[in-house]
């Protein structure tokens, strides 16, 4: 099934259209995120039937998905996140080029799911920024597709200038992350 892109919000005449370089990047972007699987249990399998062809993430412009930090900019992390597994997300979070975003699939990957104990990290957001949640144990693909459908309106509306902002700055710092 082809996905029409809507263009962005502009002004409109006969031969013209006239829009913002936000909002044309912010379309780009939206519509071509390139995953990064960072799959450790269950909800990595709710994961490959979303990536399979009944739910087809194509549609979206994000059935590329990158094994290399480098060439993806969405991190979906998916599954109980050990803390001994904490410093190597991290590193491939700190490894993304900018901008980048992340999604937390699931129970375990937002809050520690069912595993309140010493080992498991009670929610990646102790170690990096998320932008959107997924609630589940595990989610439907309908409820991931949801978060990636979120993360795009995200996406679309955000500002050129917003990693250069102090706002963002401070984010990264709360984190230690330079
Ligand atoms: S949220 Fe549930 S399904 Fe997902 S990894 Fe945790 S225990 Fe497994």
């Amino acid at each position: 099934m082809v996905k029409t892109v809507a263009p962005p919000p502009g002004i409109e005449g006969p031969g013209f259209f006239a829009t913002t370089f936000d909002k044309v990047i912010g379309l780009a972007r939206k519509n071509s995120l390139w995953p990064l699987p960072f799959a450790t249990s269950c909800c990595g399998i709710e994961f490959m039937a979303t990536m399979a062809s009944n739910y087809d993430m194509a549609r979206f412009g994000s059935e590329r998905i990158g094994f290399s930090p480098r060439q993806s900019d969405m991190l979906m992390v998916m599954g109980t996140i050990a803390k001994k597994m904490g410093p190597v997300l991290r590193h491939v979070y700190e490894q993304m080029a900018e901008p980048k975003w992340v999604i937390a699939v699931g129970a375990c990957a937002s809050s520690g799911g069912i595993f309140d104990t010493y080992s498991v990290l009670q929610g990646i957001d102790r170690i990096i920024p998320v932008d959107v949640y997924v609630p589940g144990c595990p989610p439907r693909p309908e409820q991931i597709i949801d978060g990636v459908m979120r993360l795009q309106d995200l996406v679309g509306k955000e500002s050129l200038r917003r990693r250069q902002s102090e706002e963002y700055k401070q984010l990264l710092a709360k984190y230690e992350i330079k």
